[in-house]
């Protein structure tokens, strides 16, 4: 519970594609025992397991497009609702439309909970295509390296669990182009919502990660 009687601590992740939201996500899950609400992992494991919402889900991943709100919300709705009260949640990745963000303020409101700080990631153009064609993720525990910056230890091996490294479909050059300009267009709006309700903290992109760390745990303290 916070100082003002609040019982969550929920935080939103925000900023482009390739921005470190994944690799921000585990630190300060770690640190802080949230529950990290990825919607684009939550999707990835549909897809990979072949369910009807993954086979929908695929074409719009494929070609760096948004899945549809009301999918994307469902699942939200479902995972939150699993989550005790005094658990804060992490959320990567979502919302990315303002209908998904009037949709989270209902969800939270109604089950008590409320968003503590909206984090805003930010990273140039160039650095998000040289981050993002580099990506490899660990098919088992989604642990994020770069085969130039942070490679693993054995080529193609998660240092953690051993898993298989792979690289995204959509960490292919044309399909970052797509994901950007939906990005600019549909999510980046987004940010408008919360820096009205004052949730908003902007954080500098380019740092190193422990550092990034460092300086969003300080905001959230
Ligand atoms: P991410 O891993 O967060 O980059 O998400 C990968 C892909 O999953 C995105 O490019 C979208 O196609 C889809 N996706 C993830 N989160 C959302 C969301 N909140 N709304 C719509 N589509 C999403």
């Amino acid at each position: 519970m916070d100082k003002n009687g609040n019982k969550s601590q929920d935080l939103i992740l925000f900023g482009p594609p390739g921005a470190g939201k994944g690799t921000q996500s585990e630190l300060l899950c770690e640190r802080l025992g949230l529950f990290h609400l990825s919607t684009g992992d939550i999707l990835r494991e549909a897809i990979t397991k072949g369910t009807e919402t993954g086979k929908l889900a695929k074409q719009y991943t494929d070609s760096g497009r948004l899945v549809p709100d009301e999918i994307v919300v469902k699942i939200v709705e479902e995972k939150v609702g699993g989550v005790g009260g005094n658990g804060g949640v992490l959320f990567d990745g979502f919302p990315r439309t303002l209908p998904q963000a009037m949709n989270l303020d209902e969800v939270l409101e109604r089950g008590g909970r409320h968003i503590k700080w909206v984090i805003s990631i930010l990273v140039d153009d160039d650095k998000i295509i040289s981050r993002l064609e580099g990506r490899r993720m660990c098919r088992q525990c989604n642990r994020i390296y770069h085969v130039a910056t942070n490679p693993p230890a054995k080529e193609g091996i998660c240092d953690v669990c051993g898993g298989e490294l792979f690289q995204r479909n959509d960490d292919r050059r044309e399909v970052i182009q797509e994901r950007l300009k939906t990005y600019y267009a549909q999510t980046q709006p987004v940010l408008d919502h919360y820096r009205k309700k004052n949730l908003l903290k902007e954080v500098d992109g380019a740092k190193d990660p422990q550092e990034l760390s460092r300086q969003i745990l300080a905001i959230i303290a």
